[in-house]
C-alpha cells in the first residue's frame, strides 16, 4: 500500500469532506486525517463557502450527494463554471449506481461507495486523485506562457502537429503577429503597458480561436503564431479586432502587422510554414498600419529566386559581378553646384537577370550577415577609385560609403576600415561613411559608441534616411554626426504639396540646430532643386544632377568640374 501514496506520504494536503451526518464526517475524518489536514462542511452551501475561502490551498473535495439546503450536485455544476475551482478534484460519496455515472458527468473525478468499511481503498482513491490534479496543474503550468495564457512555443508546435495528424483533411492556415515598433512602445511607455499589450493581443487571439480547434502561442516577445482552420475574412475578424486596440492603452500609437500563410501546405515542415507566414509579415516592417499581408505563389517564386541568388554570392563575387556605381552630390549654395563628393552604390550584372538592383538583393544580405561581405568589397573599390581619380585628376573626391547595421556589430570594423586606408594611402577625411537612420533608433547605445570611435579616427559620419526612423531630438542632440541625409521620401511631393516642402523646412531647421550640413537626396527636379536652396539646403544628390555612374563614365563629371573652376 505504500507506494501508492506517492502524494501522500510527505506532505500533508488539505481535504474538504461535505456530509450531512455527522457520524459520516466522523468516520471519514479519522481516516483521511491520518495523512491529510481535514476540513468539514454539512451542506452543499456551506462546502462552496469553505470552498472559495480555502481555493488556493484546497486538493480534495469529498461531496455527499444528498443533502439538505444545497445538494452535492448544485455544489459540482456549480464548481464546474468557475474557472479557478474546477481544478479542485471531487470524489463524490454515494451509495447508488446512477448517482455515480451521473456525477462523473458533473465532472467528479472518481466515487466512494458507502458504508466505508475499506480504509485503504479509500485512502488510495483519494491520493490518486489528488495526484492526477497535481500532475495535470503542472503540466498545465508548463505548457502556458504566464503572461498572455497562450501556449509556449514548444507545446504549440507539438499540438499543431498532433491537430495534423488528427485532422489531416482540414485546410489550415499559418499567422504570425508582430507590434509594430514594440522595443519603442516599451521604452516610451514602460514595461507594463508593453505587457498589457501583449494581454489585449492575446485576449482578441482567444475569441477568433473560439469555438475552432485553431490553438496559439507568443513564439517570443512580441510575435505570436497562430494555426486555425481555413477561413477568409480575417480583413474583418481578426484585423479590425487587433486594429480596436489602439486607443485602449493610453496614449501609444500601437499598430499590429499580420503575415497569413492561408491554405498551408501540409507536406511543407509546421515551422517553415510559420516561416513562409514571417516572411508575409516582414513585408509590411516600415508601413506603420494595422494590417495584413499573404504568402501567396508570388512570394513563393521571390523566395526561391532569393535562396537562389543568396547561393550565387561567393561565385558573383569571384567573377566581379558586383560593380560600384558612384552619384555625385554637389554643393549648391555658391554662384554654381560644385561637385563636393560621391556616393558609392553597389550594382549585380547578373549573367542571367542583367543589372539587379541594391534595392532587390541587399535587404536580402542583410538578414544573413553576406552584406558584410559585400560592404567590404564595395569599401575596398571605392578606396581604389578615390586614389585613382587622384592620380589621375591630382584632386580629391571623397567617396561616401554605406554602413550597414551589421558592420556597426562587426568588432573588426574599425581595424578594417584602418587597414583599407593605409593600403591605399588615403587619409579618413576623404572618406565618409553612411548610416542609416534606423540602425540608430534600434540599437542606439551599440551605435553612438562605435561611429564615435570611427570619428576619433578621423571619419566623417553621415545619418542616411533621416527622417524614416524615428529619431527624437533629444536622442540627436546625443548621436555623434557629420551630416544628416534626408530621406528621399521627403524630397518626393515638396514641389507639389505646401506640408511636405514645411517638413523639409522643419528638419533643416533641426539640423541647423545641431551645427550640421544637410545633403537631399533624390532630387530630380529644377523645382525641387529651386525650393531646396532657398531654403537654405547645403548639399544635393539626385537624378537631377546626375544618375549613378560608372567610374568611367564619372570621368566626365570631374573633367566638367574641372573646367568650371579654371574659367
Ligand atoms: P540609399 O543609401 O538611400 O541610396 C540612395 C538611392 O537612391 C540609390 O538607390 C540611388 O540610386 C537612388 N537615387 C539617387 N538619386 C535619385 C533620384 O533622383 N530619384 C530616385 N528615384 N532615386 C535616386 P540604389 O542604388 O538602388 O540603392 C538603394 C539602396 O541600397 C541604398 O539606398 C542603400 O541603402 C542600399 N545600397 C546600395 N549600395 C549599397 C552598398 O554598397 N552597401 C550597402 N550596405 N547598401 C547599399
Ligand atoms: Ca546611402
Ligand atoms: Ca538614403
Amino acid at each position: 500500500m505504500q507506494e501508492i501514496f506517492r502524494h501522500g506520504q510527505g506532505l500533508r494536503r488539505k481535504v474538504l469532506v461535505v456530509d450531512d451526518e455527522l457520524i459520516n464526517r466522523q468516520l471519514l475524518g479519522m481516516i483521511v486525517g491520518q495523512e491529510h489536514d481535514v476540513i468539514y462542511a454539512e451542506n452543499g452551501r456551506e462546502a462552496l463557502r469553505q470552498i472559495r475561502k480555502h481555493q488556493e490551498t484546497l486538493s480534495l473535495v469529498l461531496l455527499d450527494l444528498l443533502m439538505p439546503e444545497m445538494d452535492g450536485y448544485e455544489v459540482l455544476r456549480t464548481m464546474q463554471t468557475d474557472a479557478e475551482l474546477r481544478r479542485i478534484p471531487i470524489i463524490v460519496l454515494t451509495s447508488e449506481k446512477d448517482a455515480e455515472v451521473e456525477s462523473l458527468h458533473l465532472g467528479a473525478s472518481d466515487f466512494i461507495p458507502k458504508p466505508y468499511d475499506m480504509p485503504e481503498v479509500i485512502m488510495a482513491r483519494i491520493d490518486r486523485s489528488i495526484e492526477l490534479a497535481e500532475d495535470s496543474m503542472t503540466i498545465r503550468e508548463a505548457e502556458d506562457d504566464p503572461l498572455t495564457g497562450l501556449y509556449n512555443k514548444d507545446f504549440f508546435l507539438h499540438y499543431a502537429r498532433q491537430h495534423d495528424r488528427y485532422e489531416p483533411e482540414t485546410p489550415m492556415d499559418a499567422i504570425v503577429l508582430n507590434v509594430n515598433r514594440f522595443h519603442l512602445i516599451n521604452e516610451l511607455y514602460g514595461r507594463s503597458l508593453g505587457d498589457e499589450l501583449l494581454r489585449a493581443m492575446a485576449e482578441k487571439i482567444h475569441l477568433l480561436l473560439n469555438g475552432t480547434s485553431g490553438l496559439a502561442c507568443r513564439s517570443d516577445s512580441d510575435t505570436f503564431y497562430l494555426y486555425l482552420p481555413h477561413r477568409e475574412d480575417y480583413e474583418s475578424a481578426l484585423m479590425s479586432s487587433l486594429a480596436a486596440i489602439d486607443g485602449t492603452l493610453g496614449h501609444a500609437k500601437i499598430t499590429i502587422r499580420a503575415g497569413i500563410y492561408p491554405n498551408v501546405d501540409k507536406s511543407v515542415d509546421l515551422e517553415q510554414r510559420f516561416d513562409r507566414a514571417n516572411l508575409a509579415c516582414s513585408r509590411l516592417r516600415g508601413n506603420y498600419l494595422t494590417a495584413c499581408a499573404y504568402y501567396d505563389t508570388r512570394l513563393h517564386d521571390q523566395e526561391l529566386c532569393a535562396e537562389r541568388l543568396i547561393g550565387e554570392v561567393d561565385a558573383a563575387l569571384s567573377e566581379k559581378q558586383f560593380k560600384v556605381f558612384y552619384q555625385p552630390k554637389y554643393h549648391i549654395q555658391g554662384d554654381r553646384p560644385v561637385l563636393a563628393s560621391a556616393e558609392a552604390l553597389i550594382r549585380w550584372f547578373h549573367p542571367v537577370h542583367g543589372m539587379i538592383s541594391p534595392g532587390v538583393f541587399i535587404p536580402l544580405f542583410e538578414e544573413n550577415g553576406l552584406i558584410s561581405r559585400l560592404d567590404h568589397y564595395v569599401w575596398q573599390e571605392a578606396a581604389v577609385q578615390i586614389h585613382r581619380w587622384k592620380d589621375q585628376y591630382g584632386l580629391t573626391i571623397p567617396v561616401s560609403v554605406n554602413v550597414s547595421r551589421v558592420d556597426i556589430f562587426d568588432p573588426n570594423l574599425e581595424q578594417e576600415l584602418r587597414e583599407i586606408m593605409l593600403v591605399n594611402r588615403l587619409s579618413p577625411e576623404e572618406y565618409l561613411l553612411e548610416i542609416t537612420e534606423s540602425a540608430y533608433t534600434d540599437h542606439s547605445s551599440q551605435i553612438i559608441d562605435t561611429v564615435a570611435r570611427l570619428r576619433e579616427m578621423g571619419f566623417r559620419v553621415e545619418m542616411d534616411d533621416f527622417g524614416s526612423g524615428y529619431s527624437s531630438l533629444n536622442m540627436l542632440t546625443a548621436l555623434p554626426i557629420d551630416a544628416l541625409k534626408l530621406d528621399m521620401g521627403f524630397i518626393r511631393n515638396i514641389a507639389k504639396t505646401e506640408k511636405d516642402f514645411r517638413m523639409v523646412e522643419l528638419m533643416l531647421d533641426i539640423a541647423r540646430f545641431l551645427s550640421v550640413p544637410v545633403i537631399a537626396e533624390g532630387v530630380e527636379t529644377e523645382e525641387q532643386y529651386q525650393l531646396l536652396k532657398g531654403a537654405g539646403c547645403d548639399i544635393i544628390q539626385g537624378y537631377y544632377f546626375s544618375k549613378p555612374l560608372p567610374p568611367e563614365e564619372f570621368n566626365r563629371l570631374i573633367e566638367k568640374e574641372l573646367s568650371e573652376r579654371n574659367s
